[in-house]
């Protein structure tokens, strides 16, 4: 009896350690948007326990470094940005953290752009001080599904950096989300195709790769005949319903972000968002 009671302790003390082992392995991953956060969570899978900076629903571009930044970029053992100039803010949260992972070339520190094809680089100097530009070209690239394959290879490889012995998982994790968006994708181009060539107005250009992406044409108001004006979240849609009416669009708020619209609260999810947005909109 003794000695069962003996054999069963020691196996409880092992559970425990190795559960302490398990949870010990968890990647703290921070992110500056959300849209990365859906996407490292794709590629993580339950390696990874993923917090973003910013919610959908926020301009990232006005995003305020507050002190629960500093709290979650203290703790992270991997930070995950956009880059181009979109979440340069994250810079003065690093400073304020203290914690040498995630500095600027720390092996924690994952920019996503990188490899990205940028679209709408500045040929003259362009500066902030100039209004809401985008000095270093388009930084809204990460709701192009077609892109996803670059930025989730940029997140495994970082992931990766910091934890090399999950490495193998984070590249199956990726293959099979990819794998699930590629059929989604099949079924975004058919919805897609009756309305290739269309051209929209955009409030801020949050979808250049997005609209390029599935054969749209992105003009300015004045200058063509246009049926849709598309609007963020934190747009006055009211106003830009009647700018709409006058020329006889109509505006529509879409997810500039992964949590940005009702029932978007994931990569695909937004997406299909959008193309649904699109598909109907521009019927
Ligand atoms: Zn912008």
């Amino acid at each position: 009896m003794r000695r069962f009671t003996l054999i069963f302790t020691v196996l409880v003390a092992l559970a425990a350690l190795a559960s302490g082992a398990q949870s010990a392995r968890k990647l703290r991953v921070v992110t500056t948007i959300p849209d990365l956060k859906s996407l490292t969570e794709a590629v993580g899978g339950d390696l990874v326990d993923v917090d973003s900076l910013t919610r959908g629903t926020q301009n990232f571009h006005e995003a305020e470094v507050r002190p629960s930044m500093m709290l979650k970029l203290r703790r992270a053992d991997v930070l995950v940005e956009n880059g181009l100039d979109l979440d340069a803010w994250v810079d003065v949260a690093v400073n304020g953290a203290n914690n040498p992972n995630v500095v600027r070339g720390a092996a924690g520190r994952v920019d996503i752009s990188r490899g990205v094809p940028i679209l709408e680089v500045p040929t003259t100097r362009v500066d902030r001080s100039m209004g809401d530009v985008h000095p270093l070209g388009n930084p809204h690239f990460s709701l192009d599904p077609g892109l996803a394959p670059i930025i989730t290879q940029n997140i495994a490889d970082g992931l990766a950096r910091v934890a090399p012995e999950n490495r193998g998982d984070f590249a199956h994790n990726r293959e099979a989300f990819l794998g699930r968006l590629n059929q989604e994708m099949a079924r975004w181009q058919t919805m897609m195709e009756p309305v290739r060539g269309a051209k929209v107005v955009v409030y801020h250009p949050d979808f250049i790769y997005f609209l390029t992406r599935f054969g749209l044409i992105q003009v300015a108001m004045k200058e063509e005949r246009v049926k849709m004006i598309l609007v963020e979240p934190w747009n006055d849609v009211k106003l830009a319903n009647r700018v709409a009416e006058d020329a006889g669009a109509r505006a529509f708020v879409m997810a500039t972000a992964v949590g940005a619209v009702k029932g978007a609260d994931n990569y695909i999810a937004a997406i299909d968002f959008n193309i649904r947005t699109l598909s109907e909109g521009l019927k």
